[in-house]
């Protein structure tokens, strides 16, 4: 069967009798068995995905199918779905069920998308390589000596190997788009407030987002008109009207502005610097104005991020204690004893990082000093971008400043692994969407991606300029 990256075209080869969505769904569990290695899924649906096919495919016949009829995709091990087991990779959730589904998970079903399966990430989403999973490393398609990215490795990794068509990741500081871009393909995060976060495992809870990952942005345009909107069931979703993503608008001639600061950042590879540069040169040919802005604060933005986020981390990670659900210790033995020994033996190493880092800055001698300062920084960043994006429609930059890198190379260097998301989380820190897009291949032979930033719930020109790319 040959390999489809987008829903049309499947549905139109369902509709020929071309293929049906049996023997798609077939086709994908026999790739995710030959590709067993790569480690990105941590369980598969096959029996449910299969008889899902069936009862599709009659839809699709009868003409009753939904939107997303002949979509198959996978699920973040962080997103909730009734029935099935939700771990967000970490050892303390081993065995436990999801008693609800996310609302974007009802969303999904209810326009027929197939769920195959649920996907390997960083234990809590905390990581840029996948390599804090308590269930393993993920591995690059495209070089298994390298990191997916991280935190949804796993989800990006099934999209590159042909998996499923797409899949949903969540994306506090980069996780959608940066192993989206380190395994070439398209992520998507949404406006801050524009898509549920209910049923998803809270890491930030004012920087997640769900979002999507697929081999096209048609494909990435067609899930966020199923999964945007207002939902009563999560305060901080907007009650904007959603924008018509399907089919895209026309793309104008904007003008776009690239970040000084991020494009000739002393830790820029070079080859990722010159591919970047390509891609503002043809931009320029077809027409777009672009630009060099100054941003200033740029080096500003890791630090802040990591305040914020892990003290909303330590916050939102005391639920678990060993009581309502998760892993309880064998070795407790009254009530301290569960919470300690119960939090010791399930976190690993970076979440524990996380929490304690957390509770520091909140502490009360020092949340001064770090966690109201952070907050400053925040508005002035959002003040910042504010500014640029009302003389200009976009902010380009690069996704990373280098490629995939290999196992170890950053994993006992924590600082040097977070260092490495500098030009991502400056759009979770402003609420702004944003876009990884494939841009071209580094010399090393792995993929290079590039960033587009747009102005607030504007996301269907954001779209349309990242399909022209
Ligand atoms: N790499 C970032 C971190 O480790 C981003 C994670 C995310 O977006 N969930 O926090």
């Amino acid at each position: 069967m040959e390999r489809y990256t987008t829903l049309n075209h499947i549905q139109h080869d369902i509709q020929n009798n071309k293929i049906t969505l049996g023997g798609l769904v077939l086709h994908y569990l026999n790739n995710i068995e030959a590709k067993k290695h790569l480690n990105a899924f941590l369980e598969v649906y096959a029996d449910e995905a299969k008889t899902q096919a069936e009862i599709i495919q009659q839809k699709i016949k009868n003409g009753t199918a939904g939107k997303l009829a002949g979509m198959v995709i996978g699920l973040k091990d962080n997103i909730c779905y009734k029935n099935h087991k939700s771990s967000a990779s970490s050892k303390i959730l081993e065995g436990f069920e999801s008693v609800y589904s996310a609302t974007i998970v009802e969303k999904l079903l209810a326009e027929d998308a197939i769920i195959i399966g649920r996907l390997n990430c960083d234990e809590f989403a905390m990581g840029a390589s996948n390599e804090n999973s308590a269930y393993g490393n993920v591995l690059n398609d495209a070089d298994n000596t390298r990191v997916s990215g991280g935190s949804s490795g796993g989800s990006a990794v099934a999209v590159q190997a042909n998996l499923c068509l797409a899949t949903l990741g969540s994306d506090t500081g980069g996780s959608i788009r940066q192993p989206a871009a380190f395994c070439g393909v398209v992520g998507f995060k949404p406006t801050y407030g524009r898509v549920s976060r209910y049923g998803l495992i809270a890491y930030a809870s004012s920087f997640d987002q769900i979002g999507p990952i697929a081999n096209s942005v048609e494909d990435v345009a067609l899930i966020m008109g199923v999964i945007a909107g207002k939902d009563e069931k999560d305060a901080t979703t907007s009650p904007r009207e959603v924008e018509a993503y399907h089919p895209l608008p026309e793309a104008k001639k904007y003008k776009i502005a690239y970040i000084k600061e991020a494009l000739f950042h002393p830790g820029m590879d070079e080859d990722v610097k010159t591919i970047t540069l390509q891609k503002i040169d043809k931009l320029k040919a077809e027409g777009h104005t672009v630009e060099e802005v100054s941003f200033p604060l740029l080096d500003t933005v890791v630090p802040a991020y990591y305040v914020m986020t892990t003290a909303e981390a330590s916050s939102n990670l005391s639920r678990f204690s060993g009581l309502l659900y998760g892993h309880r210790s064998k070795a407790a033995t009254n009530l301290e004893t569960t919470f300690k020994k119960s939090r010791s033996e399930g976190f690993g190493a970076e979440v524990k990082r996380r929490i304690m880092l957390g509770t520091f800055v909140l502490s009360a001698g020092f949340y001064d000093a770090y966690y109201s300062k952070a907050q400053k920084v925040r508005r002035k960043v959002q003040q910042e971008t504010e500014a640029i994006l009302s003389r200009y429609d976009f902010i380009l930059s690069p996704v990373t400043p280098g490629t995939a890198f290999k196992f170890g190379e950053k994993s006992t260097n924590p600082v040097e692994m977070y260092l490495a998301d500098i030009f991502t989380v400056h759009a979770n820190i402003s609420g702004h969407p944003a876009i990884s897009i494939p841009a071209g291949t580094h010399p090393n032979g792995m993929p290079v991606g590039i960033q587009l930033l747009g102005k607030l719930f504007n996301e269907s020109a954001l779209l349309a300029l990242a399909q022209t790319i």
